[in-house]
């Protein structure tokens, strides 16, 4: 023991910043706890780190617990903390997921016995729990215990000016930044040039340091800024108008958390634009969580559902019923930037009311993606047109899934059959089609959209889990 009455805890870092870095700093807000770091090499360097662990098990013994940040530091030193109680954090999982073949074999089994050895193993996402399930080591000592960020404060409107005028933003810039460290498996590369490709009056902001630093000055996009390593990413965050992610492999991204906060306050508005099933079940758990919601109706409102124009007053009060504000149906003019002050999203209708949140989320029904297909001579509407049997106007080619729009004889129309129960359907009938079957699609899924005794609206695709 320690000696002390406080607990003392070891923090043991494979190397300097990154999210490993912010991941302790939240946790020494912990009272009641003594902590300390210790990484295993400041220069990125195998050879240093191995060398560095005898002094990590002398210095371990001073501490109650050790708290080993991520697989390579895992596998590196829990074998030296044999007498101390360890426990591990997953972070990403960047060795095993890069390591392939006899280099990913050996991987497996060390941190397998890595696990097994630790006291507990603290999966940061529900992927890295079944992984690392797969990997071995003992499931018991897997705990998924998923990252937080501190919610910010109300996004202060003020602030966002002063922020886009350090960082040289035009009010008419689209400032679209990427965090992290400049390194491969982060892919900074793929975010600059796509950057460059779309052109002013998108602005890229990269925020971070690394080895691609270079080769990402290399694109020489006019539109795209190194800001380097910041110390006030809040900031940047604040100034910008979307945050992206290009990473290979990750956790769960506290930068991702941090800007999904920031987006959102805690009691901020979202303004959602249509409102599908999906967005309308998003609406309730918003309303639920002290969210303020404004619809903005569209004809795909309600969308898989098929709705009158008569019965869709009665599903919009249920919708005001339970605390989520529908506008008319007036078409949208403009969206645009808040003024200073005021939150930072306009929606300007054509019956002259004008909306203000901080989030504008459009939910229009599911569109698949068919750039893919375009110009092959498949005929395409919204969707691939497929006969009920599933075949294209291809004879040759059959499709399954979302991206289908099936010739419904009832309807006379080809349309949309959604959720998976149908898809999965659809794959089972292409595939027998194509080996000589001739079955058609027909759903078996209950299509009802109700109201219920305390006027609640209900779905039955939410009946799904
Ligand atoms: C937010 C959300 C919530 C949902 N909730 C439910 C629910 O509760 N219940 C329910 O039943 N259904 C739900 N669904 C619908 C359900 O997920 C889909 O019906 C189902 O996943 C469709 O399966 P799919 O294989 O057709 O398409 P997808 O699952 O979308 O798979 C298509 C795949 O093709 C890939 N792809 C696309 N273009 C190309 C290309 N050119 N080359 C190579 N690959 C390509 C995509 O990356 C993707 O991996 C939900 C959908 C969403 C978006």
């Amino acid at each position: 023991m320690s000696g002390t009455t406080v607990p003392t805890v070891l923090h043991v870092l494979p190397h300097p910043g990154g999210g490993g870095e912010e991941y302790v700093r939240l946790l020494e807000k912990m009272e009641g706890f003594r902590f300390e770091r210790m990484f295993l090499t400041r220069s990125m360097s195998p050879r240093e780190a191995v060398l560095s662990v005898p002094g990590l098990s002398r210095r371990a013994r001073d501490f109650d617990l050790v708290h080993v940040h991520g697989d390579s530091a895992a596998i590196v030193c829990l074998p030296a903390l044999r007498r101390r109680p360890t426990v591990l954090a997953t972070h990403g999982l960047s060795l095993l997921r890069r390591s392939h073949g006899v280099r990913g074999r050996l991987v497996r089994r060390a941190l397998a016995a890595a696990v097994a050895r630790s006291a507990a193993t603290i999966c940061t996402s529900q992927a890295e729990h079944d992984e690392l399930r797969a990997v071995g080591g003992g499931a018991d000592k897997l705990h998924r215990i998923l990252n937080a960020v501190e919610i910010p404060d109300q996004a202060d409107a003020d602030d966002r000016g002063a922020d886009r005028r350090v960082l040289d933003l035009e009010p008419s810039d689209v400032a679209v930044l990427w965090a992290g460290a400049l390194q491969p498996n982060k892919d900074p590369l793929t975010f600059a040039r796509a950057v460059a490709d779309t052109g002013p009056p998108l602005v890229g902001l990269v925020a971070g340091e690394g080895s691609m630093r270079a080769e990402l000055e290399r694109t020489a996009a006019p539109n795209l800024r190194m800001l380097g390593h910041r110390d006030d990413l809040d900031r940047v965050l604040r100034a910008s108008d979307a945050f992206v992610t290009t990473s290979e492999r990750e956790g769960l991204p506290l930068t991702v958390l941090e800007a999904m906060a920031r987006a959102l306050p805690e009691q901020g508005t979202v303004i959602m634009l249509g409102g599908d099933i999906l967005g309308i079940d998003l609406a309730y758990n918003l309303v639920d969580t002290g969210h303020r919601v404004i619809l903005v109706p569209h004809e795909q409102s309600f969308w898989p559902h098929k709705v009158d124009a008569a019965e869709r007053p009665r599903l919009f009060e249920a919708l005001r019923g339970a605390g989520i504000e529908v506008v008319g149906e007036a078409p949208i003019e403009r969206i645009e930037a808040g003024e200073e002050g005021a939150p930072a999203r306009r929606v300007l209708l054509a019956d002259g009311v004008e909306l203000a949140g901080d989030v504008i989320m459009p939910f229009y029904g599911l569109a698949p993606a068919l750039d893919f297909i375009a110009g092959s001579g498949v005929d395409i509407e919204r969707g691939l047109l497929v006969n009920p049997e599933l075949r294209t106007t291809d004879p040759h080619i059959w499709a399954a899934g979302d991206v289908c729009q099936i010739w419904s004889a009832e309807d006379n129309a080809y349309r949309f059959y959604y959720g998976w129960q149908n898809v999965k359907a659809m794959g089972e009938i292409a595939a027998c089609n194509m080996t000589g079957a001739n079955d058609s699609f027909r759903t078996f899924v209950d299509e009802t959209l109700s109201v219920n005794g305390e006027g609640k609206l209900h779905s039955s695709f939410w009946d799904y889990d």
